[in-house]
This record gives C-alpha cells, sequence and structure tokens, in this order.
C-alpha cells in the first residue's frame, strides 16, 4: 500500500476502540482504506488488540494513534492528509452518572469542539462525518404526539433534555449542534450526521463494558426474568450504522442528519424476538411490568417518575426513508441482529448457550 502521505484515501475514525467504530474501522479497512484510528490510549493494547487483528486480514492500512478528547490540539497531528474524518468518540452512558457536567457534556460538547478546531487546520479534511443520536431529536417518547407527528423525523431537536434530565441526550444534543455552528462557519469541509436509534448486534470484542453489549448481556443473563418494562425504543444494527456512516463519507450528495433505526420494539418484543430463537434457553421476561412497578422500582432502577410518566407504554416511531434514499441503503430486520448478537455472546463465552 501506498504510504499514509500519498494515498488519497487516508480517513481518520475517532474512539475507533468503541462498539460502533470497531466495525467501522472493520469495514473501512476492507475496503482498501488507509484508517487513522484515535485511541485515548496506546498503552492500553488490550483495547485495540482487536484492530490489529482485523487489519492483518483486510486490504486497508491501519495506524494507531493517540488522542484524547479533552486535549485541545491532540487530533492534529494524526488527522494530516485525511479526507474524511469520522468522529463517533463519546461517553454512552445512560446510568451510574455521578457528574454529568464531567463524564458526558464535556467530552462530548469539547471534544467535538476539539476534533473540528483540527478540522479546520487540516487543509486536507474534505467531510465530517458526526456519530450523533436519535436523542438529539428528543428527549421522551410523549414529545412525538405532542408534536403532532406520527413518527420522528430529522427536522426535529431536543429541546427538554438538562444537565439534570436526561443529560446523555443533553449531551449528544449540544455536540450536534456545535458541529453544525462550525459546519456552517466555513466552506471548505462538509458535515454529514448519522443519528443512530439504540445500536445492537454483534460485537468485534469481548469487551463487555459498551452499552448496547451490556444491555443485551443482562437481558441473557436474567435481568428482566420478572417482568421487562414497557419502553419502547428504536433499534439499528451496527453493522448498518458502519454502512451508513461509510456511504455518509463517500457519497457526493449525501447531506443533512440520517435516523438510523431499522424498527421500533418494546423490551417485551425484543425478549420475544430471542425466545422464537432459543426457546426457554436464557432466562428471559415472560410479561411486561405493569406502569404502577415502574413508579415504584424506577429510583432503583436508575430512571425518575418524570421519564416513567413520559416514556413508559408511550410506543414512538421513527420514519428511516430521508436516509434509505440519501444513503441508498436499508436496514437488516431487528430479529436478525438480536440472533447475530446472541449467537457472538455465546461463541465468545460471555453467556452459556
Ligand atoms: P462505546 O462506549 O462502545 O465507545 C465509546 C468510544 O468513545 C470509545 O472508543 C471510548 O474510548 C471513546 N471515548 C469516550 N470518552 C473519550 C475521551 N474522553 N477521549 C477519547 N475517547 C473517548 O460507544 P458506542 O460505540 O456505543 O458509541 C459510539 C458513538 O455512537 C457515541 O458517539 C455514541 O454517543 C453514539 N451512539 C451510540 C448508540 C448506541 O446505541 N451504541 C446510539 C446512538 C449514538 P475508550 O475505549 O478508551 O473508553
Amino acid at each position: 500500500m501506498a504510504s499514509s502521505e500519498t494515498n488519497p484515501t487516508t480517513v481518520m475514525v475517532t474512539g475507533a476502540t468503541g462498539f460502533i467504530a470497531s466495525w467501522l474501522v472493520h469495514d473501512l479497512l476492507a475496503q482498501g482504506f488507509h484508517v487513522r484510528a484515535t485511541v485515548r490510549n496506546m498503552n492500553k493494547k488490550e483495547k485495540y488488540q482487536h484492530l490489529l487483528e482485523i487489519a492483518d486480514k483486510q486490504p486497508g492500512v491501519l495506524e494507531i494513534v493517540e488522542a484524547d478528547l479533552l486535549k485541545p490540539d491532540s487530533f492534529t497531528l494524526g488527522m494530516q492528509h485525511c479526507e474524511i474524518v469520522f468522529h463517533t468518540a463519546s461517553p454512552f452512558l445512560v446510568s451510574g452518572i455521578k457528574d454529568a457536567q464531567k463524564q458526558l457534556v464535556d467530552p462530548a460538547l469539547e471534544g467535538t469542539r476539539n476534533v473540528l478546531q483540527s478540522v479546520n487546520q487540516t487543509a486536507s479534511v474534505k467531510r465530517v462525518v458526526l456519530t450523533s443520536s436519535v436523542v438529539s431529536l428528543f428527549t421522551d417518547g410523549a414529545e412525538l404526539k405532542e408534536a403532532g407527528k406520527e413518527a420522528f423525523t430529522e427536522e426535529m431537536w431536543n429541546e427538554t433534555a438538562s444537565l439534570t434530565y436526561q443529560p446523555y441526550a443533553y449531551s449528544k444534543t449540544l455536540a450536534e449542534r456545535e458541529a453544525w455552528k462550525m459546519a456552517e462557519a466555513q466552506d471548505r469541509w462538509k458535515l454529514v450526521v448519522i443519528n443512530p436509534a439504540f445500536v445492537l448486534g454483534p460485537s468485534l470484542t469481548p469487551r463487555t463494558d459498551s452499552t448496547s453489549i451490556s444491555f443485551i448481556l443482562n437481558i441473557l443473563k436474567g435481568q428482566l426474568r420478572a417482568g421487562a418494562p414497557g419502553l419502547y425504543f428504536g433499534v439499528v444494527d451496527v453493522r448498518d450504522v458502519s454502512q451508513a456512516h461509510i456511504q455518509a463519507g463517500i457519497l457526493p450528495g449525501a447531506s443533512g442528519r440520517h435516523i438510523a433505526a431499522a424498527s421500533t420494539h418494546s423490551m417485551l418484543e425484543i425478549n420475544n424476538m430471542i425466545k422464537a430463537k432459543y426457546g426457554q434457553r436464557f432466562p428471559l421476561a415472560k410479561t411486561q411490568l405493569p406502569k404502577f412497578m415502574l413508579y415504584l422500582l424506577g429510583p432503583a432502577l436508575g430512571f425518575n417518575w418524570r421519564y416513567v410518566k413520559r416514556n413508559v407504554n408511550v410506543p414512538i416511531a421513527y420514519d428511516n426513508s430521508y436516509t434509505q434514499q440519501d444513503l441508498q441503503m436499508t436496514f437488516r430486520p431487528v430479529s436478525e441482529t438480536l440472533i447475530d448478537q446472541t449467537e457472538q455472546m455465546i461463541a465468545m463465552g460471555l453467556v452459556k448457550g
């Protein structure tokens, strides 16, 4: 392969150790790109060993570079000669949050600012693909009816999350708004945004600290055996999210925000899709918990009364038609995503199959 200085398809992936970014790095390498993958700490090789192993089997070239969201300028050197920057790094935490400003908002917002300041200093960058989220569109399911809509669309913006109510959604909204502001202040590079719903599917690592991984692992281990909360969310396969990022990076006409969601399901429906394949092999939920139980149990499970009131037993829907058309892709069925993720967990010995 050509060296990084001459390869016209050098790209950067920030937060390359993550659940989504690992697939993105895998798919970019499979397509022959020269990938600069950023990690927080080069000495923690166990976090990126799987990427080195993937690179050995793919035609593309992988370089691991160190960069931290909270250190201004730490992305600039690694970005030299990159044409596309995929900015995925951001903490994805929905529980155990003690200091939302430090744990979520600072890395999301300052991190986006720092990455885009490096982009502004790097003449080769033509496009930035930002991993935002559907939580940049809304906080609570109840907002859909209040907006008089059938499905959430890309025109909507989250105006209800705050540092004290759903701070993860707040951090993603602030980061995406900042990215659009910085993109509009110049005309050399173009911003394209992916707004995934809950991302599930097989992981490329045995790591279990990613929310998307621990969610399914806990279900398979029986966390919901007493019943599933009546919570609804959109689901999308991690491999489709990776494809959406690549299409957003390479299609000349790709523009704007893109909802990435295959379909929307209750937690009980998710359990039932796993049960349809594995029967009684896992201690899955059999029923949906009544809403009053959530008012009682909610605080212990990490959601307050306001959240219960505005989300439990409130079905939602997403309109993914713009994404399918603009990014020229379709989404695989959620049952396939769940089965492939369960199979991967069995194969890696994370659960007994
Ligand atoms: P993971 O938790 O698996 O990965 C997060 C990545 O961000 C890791 O590489 C992590 O590095 C990195 N990171 C976190 N803090 C910092 C920091 N201070 N400096 C540098 N890197 C940092 O998350 P996902 O793969 O699930 O999420 C990736 C992106 O997708 C995030 O932006 C998330 O908000 C977004 N998203 C995820 C969804 C999902 O369901 N998974 C849904 C919608 C959006 P390290 O390995 O060192 O911890």
